[in-house]
C-alpha cells in the first residue's frame, strides 16, 4: 500500500496564503508560479536551498507531511 499526501484544492484563496514566494529557493531559481502542493511542479528547476512549507497555513490545514513541492510536485501524489 501507498500512503499519499493529502490534496490541496486549487483555490485563490490557498494560493494566496502560499508562502513559495518568499522562500529562499524560490528566490535563488527565480521560479514562477504558487500553490505548488495543489498545483504541481514548478516549471523551472529549483535549487533547493531551504522551503517555508512547515511554517505555511496552508500546510497545516490539510495536513501535509511533506516540502519541495516545486520540484517534487503535488502532495496528493507523493
Ligand atoms: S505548503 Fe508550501 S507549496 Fe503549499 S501553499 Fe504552503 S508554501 Fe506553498
Ligand atoms: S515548495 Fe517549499 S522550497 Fe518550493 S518554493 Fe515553496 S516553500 Fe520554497
Amino acid at each position: 500500500m501507498k500512503f499519499m499526501g493529502n490534496k490541496v484544492p486549487d483555490s485563490e484563496e490557498n494560493a494566496n496564503r502560499c508562502l513559495c514566494p518568499t522562500c529562499p529557493t524560490y528566490k535563488k531559481s527565480q521560479l514562477s508560479g504558487t500553490l505548488f502542493c495543489g498545483r504541481g511542479k514548478a516549471q523551472q528547476k529549483p535549487i533547493q536551498t531551504g522551503c517555508l512549507c512547515p511554517n505555511c497555513p496552508v500546510w497545516k490545514q490539510y495536513s501535509l507531511d511533506s516540502m519541495y513541492y516545486c520540484a517534487m510536485g503535488k502532495s496528493e501524489e507523493l
